[in-house]
């Protein structure tokens, strides 16, 4: 059986934890390889190592820093296929959108490429007579990642480049679901350059992520998950004296406005509901559909939609499938209860994905599209982030009531508004409290040259990731205020004690 091991000092080092997890195939449902579960020890010993590479690499010039990413960059275009397979073969998703997420993990190297101009600061001359003042953006030393299964290239991609950019070393616990794509990045980022120490992968649970959140040496800690991680995360993190951002789960809903282009409304939907299975924190997942007239018309629409989407593995010889399976054999359980509970508690199931069988991958981790009509906010399907290929329809009165109950929802990660009506699109995108927001855009991940984040609790502290909340992130700002010696030889120079004010 494949071991798969962790990257620390620039190569890849054998745990001797003697504990393993398995990594399946999602599509044939076999155990492919095992991955180790690091002891605290090796996880300590990972976080020296990248404590040692730090001055040296934080004292780089930022250019160089830059030429190394640009290298890598390079590197991620040409291994792009390869990458796109690892990460279809041990999560499931169809090739074409491996690809995708391995494209908005690029985007963040190339803004991190242009570090030397992100992280100049600020300065302001004569801010008195005689006195000028200058920010340094300077770098906070180790920093760790913990990333979830959903992503295991875009995700690191969110922290990694934007981090050693600005001239940290990193730690990243990628998930132990697919844990061999964060290997592939260090091996580029070692082909491009980048000095042993500065980017290390430690796999492992529980046991490796407590040392990242308390270690004395790591100082920021960047989490993507569940929101019940999330906030222990935070908590754990912030108790400890480090910087944290804790990005968590999402339920995130749409209004349907019955003046919307319907076919491009549907098409966008069918899209952001069944694309990676569903397994995205930007899926869309309720759909609040303004009038019965504008329901059914949505609800006719993706019936014929669903009919004809081809559901199988997410590497195929001929045509792509639209969609692959879901993560492992517990989470098709999971969101399986899921479509029961909604059963029982009074939806109207439309399309039931249970009992889905793809022809010869009979044992593989597939839930086929499923559709309920009829939703209600008191019901656990519309309450619980399901994580899965189920849609949700809510049918509400008015827009208003619409965008009460996505205001009222725990979570405030993406949502959007499908209108031909420029009022409302704006009083929508005044009012809504979520941190995404899509006009007549089903999902709206910012471009890496703005920020990622949501409202409520999808996300735990202050700062989201990438864009110039990344890199403030990762900087820790130090303002110099500067005399130089003519004042300082002026005779009447006497010491003060009161509060210095700017004369
Ligand atoms: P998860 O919370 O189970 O795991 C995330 C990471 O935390 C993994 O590396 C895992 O090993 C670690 N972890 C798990 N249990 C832990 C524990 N008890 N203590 C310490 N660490 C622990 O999440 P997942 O199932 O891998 O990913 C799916 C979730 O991630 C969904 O809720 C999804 O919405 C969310 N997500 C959010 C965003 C966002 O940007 N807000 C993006 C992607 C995924």
């Amino acid at each position: 059986m494949e071991q798969i091991h962790n990257f620390i000092g620039g190569e890849i080092v054998s745990s001797k934890s003697g504990r393993f997890a398995p990594v399946f195939n999602p599509a044939t449902g076999e155990q492919i390889a095992q991955v180790v579960l690091s002891s605290a020890d090796e996880t300590k010993k990972a976080i020296e190592i990248a404590n040692k590479a730090f001055p040296k690499w934080s004292k780089l010039s930022p250019l160089k820093r830059s030429r190394i990413l640009f290298k890598f960059k390079a590197l991620l275009e040409e291994n792009m296929d390869e990458l796109a397979r690892l990460i279809s073969r041990e999560h499931g998703k169809v090739f074409s959108d491996a690809v995708g997420e391995l494209t908005r993990g690029l985007e963040v190297v190339e803004f991190a490429c242009g570090i030397p101009h992100l992280q100049k600061g600020e300065h302001s001359a004569n801010v008195a007579t005689g006195v000028d003042s200058h920010s340094l953006m300077q770098p906070l030393g180790v920093c760790a990642g913990i990333t979830p299964f959903n992503f295991p290239a875009m995700v690191p991609m969110w922290m990694f480049p934007v981090a050693i950019a600005t001239g940290n070393t990193f730690v990243l616990k990628p998930s132990e679901k697919d844990p061999s794509l964060a290997l592939g990045l260090a091996k580029l980022l070692k082909e491009a350059g980048l000095p042993d120490g500065v980017f290390n992968v430690v796999q492992g649970d529980k046991e490796s992520v407590d040392v990242l959140l308390t270690a004395p040496e790591v100082q920021a800690v960047s989490f993507v998950g569940s929101t019940p991680i999330a906030e222990y995360i935070y908590t754990t993190a912030s108790a400890h004296g480090k910087r944290c951002q804790a990005l968590g789960g999402a339920k995130n809903h749409c209004i349907l406005m019955p003046d919307a282009d319907m076919g491009q409304a549907a098409n966008a939907i069918m899209g952001a509901a069944f694309g990676a299975a569903g397994e995205r924190c930007m899926a869309l997942s309720v759909v609040l559909a303004v009038g019965d007239e504008t329901a059914d018309a949505l609800i006719a629409n993706l019936k014929g939609q669903i009919a004809k989407m081809s559901v199988g593995p997410g590497i195929t010889q001929g045509k792509e499938n639209d969609m692959g399976p879901v993560i492992s054999a517990q989470h098709k359980a999971k969101i399986c209860d899921y479509i029961t509970s909604g059963e029982k508690q009074g939806a109207t199931l439309l399309v039931d994905g249970r009992d889905f069988k793809v022809k010869g991958f009979e044992n593989g981790y597939f839930v086929g599209p499923t559709l309920f009509d009829n939703v209600t906010p008191e019901m656990d399907i519309y309450k619980e982030e399901i994580f899965g290929p189920v849609l949700a329809v809510v049918r509400v009165p008015d827009f208003e009531t619409g965008l009460k109950l996505i205001n009222q929802h725990e979570y405030g990660n993406g949502t959007a508004i499908f209108t031909r009506d420029g009022e409302t699109a704006r009083e929508f995108q005044e009012n809504v409290q979520a941190g995404m927001v899509g006009i007549n855009i089903p999902i709206p991940v910012p471009m890496a040259f703005h920020s990622f984040g949501g409202w409520k609790r999808s996300i735990f502290g202050p700062l989201n990731v990438h864009g110039n909340d990344g890199v403030r992130f990762y900087t820790r700002m130090k303002t110099v205020t500067s005399r130089w010696p003519a004042s300082v030889r002026l005779e009447h120079h006497e010491s003060s004690f009161t509060m210095p004010t700017m004369e």
